[in-house]
């Protein structure tokens, strides 16, 4: 008879982490102005402070894992935006994913409709991206027939829980074409190639904004590059991560390194904020994997964010055709905070001839999509969509740029909601359109 589970030691996230890393949090508060879940609250158990305690508590046995303390870590935006402005250099990123996974692995936060949901999405759906084409594929059918418009005319909707309402009013489009559809294995560069690079679409990236990778191929090539885009990838593992699943966030960084062997291109190009800061830091998710440490430190090294490698290789001047614009542009998180990418997208925007940039107060300060924490914390993420779009307002621009599927989408939710005639768009679609202008097709990127 196996032994009752409660003389099973459970495994601590948290107490198996290595200590330094907890430790290094003086306590000095420098944090609190920056953390957005504090200067909405002013209660310091919310601000990276009071988190870090917590957790600090639980490694040193002081304090059993709580409902409260799941939650509390729930409610923290993994926005990153203490680390920047921590003078210890406290690694929040790290503390983060294994306070996550301590809450999971407590098992204090389980209910049946919590276990299906994570089970149907991280366990099923986002291990394997098929599944989630099949899934985008149906919901674009619908989109296309005109059921989802006709359900929402029907009124059907309105017998629905209003929380259910709203999300069903968050349901992006689907794009008519993934990236296998629109962008061949490898695209040759334009010209000569200086460059070998591979080029990573997403998961719901490539379902929604597959047109991004489109354009991030494209403009790769007329920088020099020759791009491979294998059409059956993975996801990068950074949802699982960020929601406590460490193992399944493990096993996706495998198939990634084993499908883009490092050593074979010059960079692996990540064109999503939230992703690039998660592909990044492989060779500490697999740190005590003997096999692939070594290769997930040359990972580490390859991946580069798009603005970052085509500010480093030098972008090639689009011709001066491009129509006057007024952009402002909206740091993604974990761009700004998690990549320390700040100046490249400004470099990128100000390549482009006849663009404006309008600096957007707050710029770094999240919007409130934060992976999925507008479908979980709708309060909270409402509140900063709604200062997020107060600030693009005051800049009088008509475009915003930002670098991240999350943040495109919330933005584009937000401007819909409050009626703006305002385009939310990536840079690299941007810098695309103003190579365009010089008269060159889009149909040239098979
Ligand atoms: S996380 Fe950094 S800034 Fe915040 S209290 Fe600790 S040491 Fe100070
Ligand atoms: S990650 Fe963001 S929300 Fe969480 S503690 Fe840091 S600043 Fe606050």
């Amino acid at each position: 008879m196996s032994p009752p589970a409660l003389n099973v030691p459970r495994q601590s996230p948290l107490k198996d982490l290595d200590f330094s890393v907890l430790q290094q949090c003086m306590r000095c508060g420098l944090c609190l102005p920056a953390c957005p879940t504090y200067a909405a609250t002013k209660v310091e158990r919310h601000s990276p402070r009071g988190r870090i305690s917590l957790m600090r508590a639980i490694a040193e046995d002081r304090l059993e894992p709580s409902l409260a303390f799941g939650r509390e870590m729930y409610f923290c935006l993994g926005c990153l935006a203490c680390m920047t402005v921590c003078p210890a250099g406290v690694n929040y990123a790290q503390l983060f994913e294994r306070a996550r996974a301590e809450a999971e692995a407590s098992g204090l936060l389980r209910s049946p409709g919590r276990s299906l949901v994570r089970a149907f999405a991280l366990r099923w759906l986002f291990m394997d991206l098929n599944r989630l084409q099949l899934l985008g594929g149906f919901l674009r059918l619908c989109q296309e027939l005109g059921l989802q418009a006709l359900l929402r005319r029907s009124g059907l909707l309105k017998i629905l829980p209003a929380r259910l309402r709203e999300l069903e009013a968050m349901t992006p489009d689907i794009q008519p074409q993934f990236s296998a559809g629109l962008i061949a294995p490898v695209t040759p560069a334009r010209g000569p190639r200086n460059y070998r690079v591979a080029m990573l679409t997403g998961c719901a990236q490539d379902l929604i904004f597959s047109d991004i990778n489109r354009d991030t191929v494209e403009v790769l090539v007329r920088n020099g590059c020759e791009v491979v885009t294998p059409p059956e990838q993975f996801c990068c593992g950074s949802l699982h991560a960020h929601n406590g699943e460490l193992e399944l966030a493990r096993q996706l960084a495998r198939k990634q390194i084993d499908q883009f062997a490092p050593d074979q291109f010059d960079a692996i190009i990540s064109n999503a904020g939230g992703c690039g800061s998660h592909l990044k830091h492989y060779e500490r998710l697999l740190a005590d994997d003997p096999l692939y440490r070594e290769r997930a430190a040359l990972w580490d090294k390859k991946v580069k964010d798009i603005h970052e490698w085509l500010v480093g290789i030098g972008i090639r001047p689009p011709p001066n055709h491009a129509p006057p614009q007024v952009v402002t542009y909206h740091e993604s998180c974990h761009l700004a905070h998690g990549q320390k990418i700040v100046t490249q997208p400004r470099r990128l925007l100000a390549a482009i001839p006849n663009l404006k940039l309008a600096e957007l107060p707050e710029s770094s300060w999240c919007c409130g999509s934060a992976g999925i924490y507008n479908l979980v914390q709708p309060e909270m993420a409402n509140q900063l969509l709604e200062r997020k779009l107060n600030h693009i307002q005051s800049t009088g621009a008509a475009i915003v740029a930002t670098a991240n599927p999350g943040c495109l989408l919330q933005l584009i939710n937000g401007a819909k909601q409050r009626g703006l005639n305002l385009r939310v768009v990536h840079p690299v679609t941007l810098l695309a359109e103003a190579y365009h202008a010089g008269g060159v097709s889009r149909t040239d990127v098979p």
